[in-house]
């Protein structure tokens, strides 16, 4: 009751929102049982080394097949999910899921690392973060091999908790870069206390940082500083091959999106690994 109770003032925001409230309290009832059904999928889409000139990393971005709805996209229930408790065991889902899929594609290609997707929030979690602690120790696969990209779609409640997972994090192996950087919350903050490696830029900034005049400025700028902080830099959304080859000018380290793939299943992209893919020079 207490929960229902809590979560009232956010169906009504949710209405609000998509006008769809028993849409979103039934998906939230079938979510549980979705993890148990083995319903959450999880896609790859690759990030690519502009200079290697070769993949190099990968994203596990989470689908759910619904029996019903049929396909369910994670802008739509990993924020009901957070803001219901469903956050934490969806996470280790997906989490179980990537340190298995590494483990298969080390043996052929060797290290192609995953990065995973955390709420900022989680992070203050101490029984999810014993949860993950446990799942990197069992898995077989080093933690270097993972990327844990912080996303924020609200401030982050507790910074400082967050801070010591992150470092505890990176402590083990893992990298910590920040998730859609230029439309948080308080980046500027988080650029200056998260111990980041890597940093990724929105793909609205991206998109058309090639044509427009304060997007290229704006993206421009920002690798200048990701990199005086040490920081490598991946922009998202790279659609075409003209947005590329302005990246690839301002010295833009990593590149993800629609122009490099899709999202993919494992299967896809284990081959297209397997091809050593390649964009024309
Ligand atoms: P994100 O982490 O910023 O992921 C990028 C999103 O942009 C993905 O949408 C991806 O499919 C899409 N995208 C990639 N390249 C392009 C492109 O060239 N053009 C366009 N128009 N879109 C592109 P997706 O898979 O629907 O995920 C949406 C968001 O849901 C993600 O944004 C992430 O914040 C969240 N998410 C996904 N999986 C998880 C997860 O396992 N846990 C958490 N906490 N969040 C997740
Ligand atoms: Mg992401
Ligand atoms: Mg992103
Ligand atoms: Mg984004």
């Amino acid at each position: 009751a207490d929960e229902a109770l809590q979560a009232g003032s956010f169906w009504q925001r949710s209405v609000a929102d998509d006008g769809n409230l028993e849409r979103s309290i039934s998906l939230m009832g079938e979510l549980d049982a979705a993890l148990a059904a083995d319903q959450i999928d999880v896609y790859y889409q690759p990030k690519y080394d502009l200079r290697k000139r070769r993949i190099t990393s990968t994203e596990a971005l989470v689908r759910w097949r619904h029996p019903e709805r049929g396909f369910v996209g994670p802008d739509v229930f990993i924020p009901l999910a957070e803001k219901t408790n469903r956050i934490a065991p969806l996470t280790l889902h997906v989490l179980q899921r990537v340190v298995r899929d590494v483990a298969d594609w080390r043996v052929l290609h060797g290290s192609v690392t995953a990065a995973v997707n955390i709420s900022a929030n989680l992070l203050s979690d101490t029984a999810f973060n014993a949860q993950v602690e446990d799942i990197l120790l069992t898995s077989g696969v080093p933690s270097t091999a993972l990327v844990f990209e912080v996303t924020e779609s609200a401030a982050m409640s507790d910074p400082t908790s967050a801070i010591a997972a992150l470092n505890r994090y990176r402590e083990i192996g893992v990298a910590v870069s920040m998730d859609d950087y230029g439309t948080g919350q308080s980046t500027l903050t988080y650029l200056k206390q998260l111990p980041l490696n890597e940093l990724k830029i929105d793909r609205s900034f991206v998109q058309h940082a090639h044509v427009n005049r304060a997007d290229s400025v704006l993206v421009r700028s920002t690798i200048e500083l990701a990199h005086e902080l040490g920081l490598k830099v991946v922009a998202e959304g790279v659609e075409d091959r003209a947005c590329l080859d302005f990246l690839s000018a301002c010295g833009c380290d990593l590149i993800q999106g629609y122009f490099i793939s899709r999202p993919l299943p494992l299967g896809e992209f284990v081959t297209l690994l397997g091809e050593d893919f390649k964009v024309a020079a």
